[in-house]
């Protein structure tokens, strides 16, 4: 609604015309302004110099234009042009006040850009009914301008706000991955493309050591900041776009390595293993003066048809169970 404003929320009536005669002889401006004094809703400037005309006309905005055709020093059509081709004005009705019914300078008025055309000077029932008649157009086409520019700021408001939930959706709420749901939905898609492309899928499955004794020792919040920290360097170990790091549950993590050779996979968890040893986060598990580590399974499939994911997160598993049995701190391939 930011557009909109106050005036648009009244009536046509209420808002009523506001009417610009530009016209080099100050008589017919004077007898127009008495032709609308008594007329409700309708305000009345008059422009003398045409040279001021665009400019007075971008000040009081007018609903209608009332604009002489023949002025000394400007010719009228070109001024109509001129009304068309300015932004602030190029919507404006523009009724041209013209001396003589001449099919000629109608047509010219008409293709400059005028929307009506009167012989001066109308009687004043005719001119009060159409300068009504091009005002509530005017206002009306201004209003739908207005709403329509509402209904897209509210559209993009919408699509936001669903990429926030869609965010939200996915991620883990501790550490900013992405949560098990994401992550089971990205595998399955990944697996079937590889299957498609019949290219390597790797998968490491991250399990923090002797967690439960962390805890235990340090607390819970000392926990979660420690799982925060390992999070971080599971998500800077993610080089691709297409790597997608997750919190698998608990202190379990993931990082599914899409068109990655079992050598290349190895060489990330490597890293990330020596990364999270350097953080020397302090322990007291296994030995007083530990620091925190992680053991990483992992597993490398280029899938057949006939297959399943599961495949992979299960020799991820196996790998993660020899690591764990041949003393923790490294990386096990099954
Ligand atoms: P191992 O070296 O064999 O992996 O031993 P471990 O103690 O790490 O493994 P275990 O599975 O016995 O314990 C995991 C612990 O992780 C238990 C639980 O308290 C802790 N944990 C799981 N989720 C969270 C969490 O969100 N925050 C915190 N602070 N702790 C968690
Ligand atoms: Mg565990
Ligand atoms: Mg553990």
């Amino acid at each position: 609604m930011n557009d909109l404003q106050l005036d648009d929320f009244k009536t046509d009536e209420e808002k009523g015309a506001m009417v610009l005669l530009v016209d080099d002889q100050a008589m017919i401006g004077e007898a127009v302004r008495r032709g609308l004094a008594n007329e409700e809703n309708i305000d009345f400037h008059f422009c003398a110099d045409p040279h001021q005309a665009i400019a007075q006309a971008v000040r009081i905005k007018p609903t209608v234009i009332l604009q002489d055709l023949v002025m000394p020093g400007l010719d009228g059509l070109s001024l109509v042009r001129e009304y068309r081709n300015h932004p602030a004005t190029k919507d404006i009705p523009i009724i041209v006040l013209s001396t003589k019914e001449d099919p000629l300078i109608k047509s010219a008025a008409f293709a400059a850009g005028a929307n009506d055309y009167l012989v001066k000077l109308p009687d004043n029932i005719e001119l009060v009914a159409r300068i009504r008649y091009h005002s509530r157009s005017y206002l009306t086409l201004l209003q739908r301008d207005a709403a329509y520019r509402a209904l897209r700021v509210s559209q993009q408001q919408l699509l936001d706000t669903n990429l926030v939930l869609q965010r939200l959706m996915n991620s883990d709420g501790l550490t900013g991955l992405s949560n098990r749901r994401h992550f089971d939905e990205y595998l399955e898609l990944e697996w079937r493309r590889s299957l498609r492309d019949q290219s390597q899928l790797s998968l490491l499955m991250i399990d923090v050591d002797y967690f439960k004794s962390y805890n235990d020792s340090f607390g819970h919040l000392e926990g979660d900041e420690a799982l925060r920290k390992v999070a971080t360097a599971i998500r800077d170990a993610s080089a691709r776009p297409s790597d997608l790091p997750a919190r698998y549950g608990g202190e379990e993590f993931a990082l599914v390595l899409p068109n990655t050779s079992q050598g290349g996979a190895r060489l990330v968890a490597e890293k990330l293993r020596q990364t999270v040893a350097a953080l020397k986060i302090p322990h007291i598990a296994p030995a007083e003066g530990s620091s925190l580590t992680i053991s990483i399974g992992l597993s490398t499939i280029t899938p057949q048809p006939g297959s399943d994911c599961r495949q992979l997160i299960l020799a991820a598993d196996k790998g993660l169970y020899l690591a764990k049995n041949n003393g923790r701190n490294q990386v096990g391939i099954a």
